[in-house]
């Protein structure tokens, strides 16, 4: 009698979407540096987190708030560096 056999394979995948456009820098106090900014929506989708969580996340210090930024108030190096801790845990 044959057995049927059933094999299940999961794979997981990720993405990273850089946006980059003729956007001024500005500068962040925690960086120490100019940098690029983006809006909470883009930052939020770039680490795939619901906006609400990723302001939770704001307040706990996890990333860089920039007041005064005109592209958007989130330092996109904080959320490379974000990026690069999940990546390498
Ligand atoms: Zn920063």
């Amino acid at each position: 009698m044959r057995r049927k056999r059933r094999v299940e394979i999961t794979i997981e995948t990720s993405r990273l979407v850089v946006r980059r456009s003729s956007q001024r820098l500005t500068w962040c106090a925690q960086c120490a540096t100019h940098v690029q900014s983006v809006t909470l929506q883009d930052a939020a989708a770039l680490i795939g987190v619901e906006t609400s969580s990723l302001c939770t996340q704001i307040e706990a210090g996890e990333y860089h708030f920039l007041e005064e930024a005109r592209s958007g108030p989130i330092c996109l190096n904080s959320l490379f560096v974000s990026i690069d801790k999940q990546n390498h845990d």
